[in-house]
């Protein structure tokens, strides 16, 4: 390969923080407003020009994990801490569903817009720094620990330094850059994207609540008929607003069956276009086959191609699929789930819930195995692959989001590493009994 030799150069240094957050997703907008909270100087810079990263520009759609799962029973709301507080509200706003069944559990489906909202009033108020339209692009590593990061935007390259940092880009950005050893799915098998779209003028009493089966039934009679429909398993839930339905029904691999790889802006490319196809063909045979959908029209669709996983950090801990399968506690946990296992594979969504139980998730799943001043929340923490199918939904995002940030917090009050920080101290912050 032919090669450009970049000279190098001084690079202006934009600021110096506490604490630094690059990502505003879930676990983002929660670490950074809890290290503010915890009195910390504290910044967050985004990608893109607002905050929620898969929850609004992949428009995810739903809170999922708020809710006890069971054979028997109603779900009950079983996390709080800033969980709940975002969920409460949401609900303040108007801007979330009752309750929607999934399975054994529920989960409720938030207006993406309002959820920008929420999360800039957050942050607002808990005094963040934010920088939006920002690239993390290059890492500064001084004796084993981050001292820095190198930016890019319209102002140009920058430097901002910080004593704690926080990976939150959902594909360990940081983590990678400073060493960090990843796994990639199973065997490199990650599961597919999905592009989200809504649709509205949809007649919701008769177009939602089908049961799976009869869905399936469509969409094999679609199928025969020639439509273009690579989902079977498909998901229409109802939104906040009147008659609108939030549609995750596409699925996006590559025609060999080679999974999309999301730090690859190639396949990111393929996948994007690909995904805009499939929605309009979802379209077609909604209209066309379900009932209730046959007024319905497009009404949105996601700003970016939902990426469900790409990179999975190696912590300290790995949270196991049979910690999952048998809900298994922690005296350690920052985050409790009775979220399903729900892996959106290439041969189909393998499904497993919990019976009126639940599984904790430890800090150490957070720890990247080496830097002593990285953590590592949300859908990247360290997790075999059907683990992570179920911990990675927002509201453990939010719960590990929020664990992160009041370490850092606590880690520097105590002059530790992140591992050093006391855990019990930890879990009183951040509530972690409901
Ligand atoms: C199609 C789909 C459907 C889903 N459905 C649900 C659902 O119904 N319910 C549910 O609870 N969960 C759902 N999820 C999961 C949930 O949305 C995500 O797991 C969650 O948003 C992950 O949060 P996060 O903060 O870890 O990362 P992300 O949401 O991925 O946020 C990462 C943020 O970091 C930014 N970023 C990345 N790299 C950089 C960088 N180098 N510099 C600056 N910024 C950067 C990104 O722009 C983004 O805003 C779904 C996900 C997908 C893809």
């Amino acid at each position: 390969m032919t090669v450009f030799h970049e000279n190098a150069r001084d690079l202006p240094i934009a600021c110096q923080v506490d604490v630094l957050v690059v990502g505003a997703g879930p676990s983002g907008v929660a670490a950074a407003t809890a290290a503010a909270r915890a009195g910390r100087d504290t910044m967050i810079i985004e990608h893109y020009g607002f905050c929620g990263g898969m929850a609004t520009a992949g428009m995810s759609g739903a809170i999922c994990g708020l809710f006890s799962s069971g054979k028997t029973g109603k779900p009950q709301q079983l996390v709080d801490g800033f969980a709940g507080e975002f969920y409460h509200l949401l609900k303040q706003r108007r801007a979330v569903s009752a309750p929607f069944p999934f399975g054994d559990t529920a989960l409720v489906v938030h207006d993406p817009h309002v959820w920008k909202e929420i999360a800039d009033d957050l942050l607002a108020e808990s005094g963040v720094k934010v920088l939006f339209h920002t690239q993390m692009t290059e890492i500064i590593m001084e004796d084993g620990a981050v001292a820095g990061v190198i930016i890019e935007n319209k102002s140009g390259r920058q430097v901002i330094l910080a004593k704690r940092f926080i990976d939150a880009t959902g594909d360990g950005d940081l983590c990678v850059k400073a060493g960090v050893p990843h796994t990639v799915g199973r065997n490199g098998m990650v599961q597919y994207p999905t592009m989200v779209f809504r649709m509205s003028n949809v007649d919701i009493p008769h177009g939602i609540g089908h049961p799976v089966p009869q869905l399936e039934a469509w969409v094999d009679e679609a199928r025969r008929q020639g439509y273009h429909l690579p989902r079977r398993h498909i998901y229409l839930l109802p939104s906040p607003r009147p008659d609108e339905v939030m549609c995750n029904v596409t699925s996006i691999l590559r025609d060999d069956g080679r999974p999309i790889d999301a730090t690859n802006a190639g396949d990111l490319t393929w996948a994007e276009q690909r995904g805009r196809k499939q929605v309009r063909e979802y379209e077609r045979f909604l209209q066309n086959f379900v009932p209730g959908f046959e007024h319905a029209r497009l009404n949105d669709v996601a700003t970016q191609i939902g990426i469900r996983q790409s990179r999975t950090i190696v912590g300290q801990v790995t949270l196991t699929n049979d910690d999952v399968f048998h809900a298994r506690k922690s005296q350690r946990s920052v985050a409790k789930s009775a979220w399903c296992i729900e892996a959106h594979n290439k041969d189909g969504i393998f499904m497993f819930y919990l019976d009126n139980d639940y599984y904790d998730i430890p800090y150490d799943t957070l720890l990247p195995e080496s830097v002593p001043n990285l953590i590592a929340p949300g859908r990247i923490l360290c997790a075999e692959h059907e683990a992570l199918a179920s911990a990675r939904v927002t509201a453990q995002c939010f719960l590990t989001g929020y664990a992160a940030g009041t370490a850092a917090s606590l880690s520097l009050k105590t002059s530790v590493p992140f591992d050093g920080v006391n855990v019990n101290e930890l879990r009183s912050i951040i509530e972690y009994s409901m």
